[in-house]
């Protein structure tokens, strides 16, 4: 069952009003009715099950059944930095990413980026891949909704990233197996993750990533897809960290 995300619940005597476009979501595509409960989280990763007691197009009332808090982190992040791939390969990467638990995605402009957001756009396309990032988050029960950042040039992005984890994935390069890496268990640390374009980094890519500390790991001699080597290794971590498997 979904858990759907609201931003400031407002809550009256056990009772949780919604509007907006959640309250739209739940009467038109999911034609939910009087009597039905669902789940419902704010952003302290607080749930709340709802019985619903009145749905009208303005507001949907329901009285609070049951409520939960979700557990305190106990992982360190993932925050996935991925070169902005063509078409729709971009969506499935922040879906997928997402339903893996990453906390942060940015879209990284690197030189061989094809599809460089036009700057008239990016709002609006930032704010379609929240959406997307959302759906996702609530589809997969997680606790969080991981923040996508605006589009940043590589260059700037490899140089201003402070993690003490940075891992750059290369396919043609001597790199360290993802497996094989030192990886923080404190749950305050991250692991941060570049992922290339489809035409994968360039040899000045690679060198300002060298110069920042980036720690350049491989997934192996196959070459795959961007978007696959994406969520293999965001797997791959998340298993090393104890969040998935
Ligand atoms: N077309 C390029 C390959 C691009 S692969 C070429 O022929 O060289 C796209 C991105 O996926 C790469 O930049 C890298 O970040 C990641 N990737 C793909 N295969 C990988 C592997 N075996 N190990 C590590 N990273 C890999």
């Amino acid at each position: 069952m979904p858990v759907f995300f609201i931003a400031a619940p407002q809550i009256d005597n056990r009772t949780l009003t919604i509007t907006g476009p959640l309250l739209d979501h739940l009467r038109k595509s999911l034609r939910v009715t009087v009597g039905e409960e669902v789940w419902v989280a704010d952003e302290r990763r607080h749930r709340y099950l709802l019985r619903i007691t009145s749905i009208t197009p303005r507001e949907l009332i329901g009285h609070i059944a049951d409520e939960t808090q979700g557990p305190t982190r106990s992982h360190p992040r993932v925050v996935l930095g991925q070169a902005v791939l063509k078409g729709d390969r971009m969506d499935w990467v922040i879906q997928k990413a997402t339903e893996l638990g990453v906390s942060a995605i940015a879209p990284l402009i690197s030189q061989r980026v094809i599809a460089r957001p036009r700057a008239e756009r990016v709002r609006a396309q930032v704010d379609r891949w929240q959406r997307i990032a959302l759906e996702a988050a609530q589809q997969s029960e997680c606790w969080d909704v991981p923040i996508i950042e605006p589009p940043v040039e590589l260059a700037s992005w490899l140089s201003s990233t402070t993690s003490a984890h940075k891992l750059i994935l290369s396919e043609r390069s001597e790199g360290a197996s993802l497996m094989m890496i030192t990886i923080p268990t404190d749950p305050d640390s991250d692991v941060v993750l570049a992922v290339g374009p489809e035409g994968g980094w360039s040899e000045s890519d690679h060198e300002m990533a060298h110069a920042s500390r980036w720690t350049p790991v491989t997934l192996g001699s196959r070459i795959l897809r961007a978007e696959t080597a994406a969520i293999v290794a965001v797997t791959l971590l998340q298993n090393r960290l104890g969040e998935l498997g």
